[in-house]
């Protein structure tokens, strides 16, 4: 099976597990009901639609059965009877993601974390909290904030995205080019694993002895397991933050000042870049005040000590202007810095004003490729007529191209997903990645073989075989090609340990 023959939406069912025949939906039901409390299983077609899509709704699936466990024993219970059932199932936070990861299974259970969402530690002392996988992101930092501190990972979906859907995903956002993604935030977890095993990853020395499975597991995408608990490391808010708006002709001279800023040697907690189409569209949808007329804007947000952040400030603001800003703005009061932010993180929901469809494309370059990959995209469009905005954590090379489309045309969406695949070949073609942040899922399986190797995938694979032998934990994701745990192609195959095991069985 090719890359490009892989099943896509709609297309959801579970292969046919050899000598096992197909999953027992019925019986598994059954026990889930007999189990759980009531109202915790469910199975009527209507309530389940909810649940078909995450926020890639291009691709939909109705589950069989949705699954909303109170706590980690139940999440247990439940996983412990797919496995016994032979039924595939598939974890949801609060179902933001943007690659169709937590898609479900046609013939398989969703597992909803949304009923936990209970904070259970704010252990300040020692600069951490634990919680349950359903709570909101923003949540941990409303809690720790009373005591001076917050959580930093903040995707722009923070306001409604899980911290499980976070370290399923490593999620970043803007204030990760200082302080890192998801997984540099996460001391241990408590794992259920695909056989209904309770395990913990992690712990709280720092680099606990034997091989770092939480590393593995963090940004594994679903696919080893189920996240019942996460510790997370809680960060002192700084003493002082300074937010700076700059509006410039062009997206290459912007680009100039962030390399700039970054060949001084300053890391700024966020370097964010928006381009002209992106910034039309954040004024109609919020009127954040961007420069009028510019053909780029960077924000760039300063924070640590008070002396620091001040002299800092000073230099971002001269390297803008050298690289020709032509409005350099400082956030005066707390109101400010929210309207500058505002225009960033609804950029993506402004598209929305400015066409009917878009798809919110995932990439990532060295930072010193950014004006001719700009340039190609710039090139691409004109090319085919199809409109990208452009919107990019600029400061780690990490680009959102939005790829506009009217889908009532005929052939404009194959147009787009034409132009949207062609960016992702440029970011490898530049030593980059099919995704920053919003993961492969389901949505980007068919682009893995382009950036990585069959050694490389089955490498991969070996990894999720070993906690997934029988290919039952969120099936059809990240990987490209499905093929059974001990037939992993090459020169290691005789080796498989799994295969001599007689573990073998179709991912
Ligand atoms: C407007 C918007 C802005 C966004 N901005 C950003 C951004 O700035 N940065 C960024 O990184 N992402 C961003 N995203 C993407 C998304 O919000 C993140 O990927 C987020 O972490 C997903 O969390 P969730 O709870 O919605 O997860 P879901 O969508 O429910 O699931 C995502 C994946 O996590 C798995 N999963 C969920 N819970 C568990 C669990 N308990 N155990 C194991 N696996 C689990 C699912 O199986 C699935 O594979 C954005 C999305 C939107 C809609």
């Amino acid at each position: 099976m090719s890359a490009t023959d892989i099943p896509r939406q709609g297309e959801t069912t579970s292969p046919s597990r050899e000598g096992t025949g197909p999953p027992d939906v019925e019986g598994c039901v059954a026990r889930l009901r007999a189990s759980l409390p009531e109202g915790a299983v469910i199975t009527d077609r209507q309530k389940l639609r909810t649940y078909e899509c995450d926020g890639l709704s291009s691709h939909r699936s109705v589950p069989a059965v949705v699954v909303l466990p109170e706590d980690a024993e139940q999440v247990a219970t439940t996983v412990a009877t797919c496995s016994e059932h032979g039924v595939p199932f598939v974890a949801r936070g609060s179902g933001t993601g943007l690659s169709a990861g937590a898609l479900p299974r046609s013939d398989g259970v969703l597992v909803v974390t949304s009923r936990m969402r209970r904070i259970l530690e704010v252990d300040i002392d020692n600069e951490r909290a634990v919680v349950e996988p359903g709570v909101i992101n923003l949540d941990v930092t409303k809690a720790a904030a009373p005591y001076g501190y917050y959580f930093a990972p903040d995707p722009s979906s923070q306001q409604v995205c899980s911290v499980g859907g976070n370290v399923a995903e490593n999620s970043g956002g803007a204030h990760c080019l200082k302080y890192g993604f998801t997984t540099n935030h996460v001391l241990s977890m408590t794992v259920v694993t695909p056989d209904g095993a309770t395990v913990e990853l992690g712990g709280a020395a720092r680099d606990a002895p034997g091989y770092d499975l939480l590393g593995a597991f963090v940004g594994s995408e679903g696919t080893l397991g189920v996240v019942t608990s996460i510790t997370v490391r809680l960060l002192r808010q700084p003493e002082r933050v300074r937010t700076l708006l700059a509006g410039f002709s062009s997206t290459d001279e912007a680009g100039e000042a962030v390399s700039a800023i970054i060949a001084a040697g300053v890391t700024p907690a966020a370097i964010e870049m928006m381009d002209e189409l992106s910034i039309a569209a954040a004024e109609q949808a919020v009127r954040c005040g961007y420069p009028e007329g510019a053909g780029a804007v960077l924000i760039v947000e300063l924070d640590g000590p008070e002396a620091e952040v001040e002299h800092t400030f000073t230099e971002v603001r001269r390297y803008c202007t050298e690289r020709g800003a032509f409005e350099v703005r400082s956030a005066a009061d707390e109101a400010e810095r929210a309207l500058i932010w505002k225009g960033r993180k609804s950029a993506f929901a402004a598209v929305g004003r400015i066409s009917p469809d878009y798809i919110v494309q995932d990439g990532v370059i060295p930072r010193t490729a950014l004006p001719e990959v700009l340039r190609r995209i710039a090139e691409l469009s004109a090319r085919s007529g199809v409109r990208v905005a452009n919107v990019f954590h600029a400061g780690d090379g990490n680009l959102h191209p939005l790829v506009l489309f009217d889908s009532s045309v005929p052939g404009a969406s194959e147009r787009a997903e034409e132009v949207s695949g062609a960016i992702l070949d440029l970011c490898v073609e530049h030593g980059g990645s099919i995704t920053g942040e919003h993961g492969v899922g389901a949505d980007k399986v068919r682009y893995m073989g382009r950036m990585f190797t069959p050694q490389d995938l089955d490498t991969m694979q070996y990894v999720r075989c070993a906690f997934d032998p029988a290919g039952m934990c969120n099936p059809g994701k990240v990987f490209p090609t499905p093929r059974l745990c001990g037939e992993v192609p090459g020169p290691r195959r005789g080796a498989h340990p799994l295969a001599e095991a007689g573990l073998a069985d179709e991912f």
